[in-house]
């Protein structure tokens, strides 16, 4: 309403000026030519007939005031508001002079000349009549001319405010509507409910944020259900340890326990205090890797230097199952973050090497092409089945959980490895069969990386 308001009043003032600015001089020299032509018709008739055309003026719409030497006045038409004009301006018309009040009527912003009946707003011009010179001061009479046309016009701008009215009225409750129902979603978001279903089925601007409201929320839904699946997952990986540390402490402070017994169960506490020891290892990593990575970590180095590394720290594992080791490795200079680029080598060769049999084969190869190096660790262990590929990145995911748990394994490995990769804008990808072995394929671009 206040706009519809402003616009109007707005707009008013516009035409006003428009008015005094464009169309005052033309209405000036058209009254002014009614003037001088009624001057002409007065001079040459005579004075019983002088009436009857200022009668029929009037009746046409025209005002007319006639004042002489003496001040003697006569009115023809409907009387001005006003009769306000200075002595000295009715005598200088009477002098011979024109008057153009018309014109030089002042600007004001809410008084619109072209309706302002007063003297002063007239034109004047000297006239010959009865042996004397009178002045005579004409304007249009607005009542006459436009009485019928103002009311059409008033009822015309009331009626398109009123219209505007309604119709901004309904068409804001059609926009106040599904925000509404945006508002409850969010406060019931707000509250811990993320299942929302918007019933808005529009495609403005409004159904589009609907839509994504709703995506949002889903998405929201999806992560809170990933975050208590996580927290279940880390209480359950922290609490199988802890009941079998506590079971075999209780079990040693039993006085009979023969010595033999008692060294198999203090090195199960210690296995499985080194299990959770990791656990929280890696819970730190993935949490430190879910924040900015600081880009002055970011350095060149030399991969292959890493992956000979870590096939000479594993070295007592790999030696223990005998298996053979075959390196195709080439210098790559990357620009990486060294100690976490360090762990995805040695996760995935230790992955190698835990899920492949003794007399196995473990090969690390690497390439590299104009935008990416690219780092494969082969082996022709257990494989992995279809099924299984899908999930093996995800936290937690064990495939075999019952050997998983004495090969001391937590299944967080591959999420840090592929979270790593991915934080150097790479990719990972495995290749695998079942008894046959695995492939996994680490490319990381160019872009971050030099030659
Ligand atoms: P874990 O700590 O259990 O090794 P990972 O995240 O590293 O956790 O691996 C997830 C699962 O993927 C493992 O439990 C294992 O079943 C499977 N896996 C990983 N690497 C290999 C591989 N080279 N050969 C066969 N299976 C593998």
């Amino acid at each position: 309403m206040g706009i519809m308001i402003a616009s109007a009043v707005i707009a008013f003032i516009a035409s006003n000026m428009y008015y005094h600015y464009f169309l005052k001089p033309i209405n000036d020299e058209k009254i002014t030519e009614i003037a001088t032509n009624t001057v002409h018709i007065i001079e040459d008739n005579k004075y019983e007939e002088r009436d009857d055309y200022f009668l029929a003026l009037t009746a046409l719409g025209y005002q007319f005031y006639l004042i002489d030497r003496d001040g003697n006045e006569q009115h023809y038409g409907e009387a001005f508001k006003s009769y306000e004009l200075p002595r000295e301006q009715i005598q200088r018309v009477l002098d011979g002079e024109e008057y153009h009040g018309i014109t030089n009527f002042p600007w004001s912003p809410f008084i619109t000349g072209f309706f302002n009946n007063e003297l002063r707003n007239t034109i004047g011009v000297p006239v010959h009549m009865d042996g004397e010179t009178k002045a005579l001061f004409v304007r249009p009479n607005a009542n006459v001319q436009f009485g019928e046309m103002r009311f059409f016009f008033a009822l015309l701008l009331g009626l398109a405010l009123l219209f505007s009215f309604l119709f901004v009225l309904i068409s804001t409750t059609f926009i106040v509507k599904p925000i509404k129902q945006l508002t409850t979603a969010t406060q019931k978001i707000a509250g811990g409910n993320y299942h929302i279903k918007l019933h808005v089925n529009r495609r403005d601007e409004i159904g589009r944020l609907a839509e994504d409201f709703t995506k949002m929320s889903t998405r929201l839904a999806q992560t809170e259900e990933k975050r208590q699946e996580f927290v279940s997952n880390v209480s359950h990986e922290i609490q199988s340890p802890l009941t079998s540390i506590q079971g075999f402490s209780q079990a040693l402070q039993e006085e009979d326990l023969p010595a033999r017994m008692q060294q198999r169960y203090l090195s199960i506490i210690e296995q499985e205090s080194k299990r959770l020891s990791m656990l929280s290892k890696q819970l730190l990593t993935l949490s430190m890797l879910e924040g900015e990575l600081n880009e002055e970590d970011f350095i060149a180095f030399d991969i292959s230097h890493q992956l000979k590394e870590v096939i000479a720290t594993t070295e007592w594992q790999w030696r223990k199952k005998n298996l053979t080791i075959e390196m195709d490795v080439m210098p790559l200079q990357i620009i990486g973050e060294p100690k976490l680029l360090q762990q995805v080598w040695m996760n995935l060769i230790t992955n190698a090497i835990r899920y492949t049999e003794s007399e196995g084969t473990i090969t690390v190869r690497t390439n590299r092409s104009q935008d990416h190096v690219q780092i494969s660790i082969t082996d022709n262990g257990i494989g992995i089945s279809e099924a299984d590929l899908a999930h093996i990145f995800e936290r937690f995911y064990k495939v075999d959980k019952a050997r998983t748990r004495t090969e001391n394994s937590t299944g967080l490995g591959l999420a840090i490895t592929k979270k790593i990769v991915e934080l150097h804008d790479g990719i990972i990808m495995v290749e695998s069969e079942l008894n046959q072995g695995s492939t996994f394929h680490v490319y990381l671009p160019i872009r971050k990386t030099y030659v």
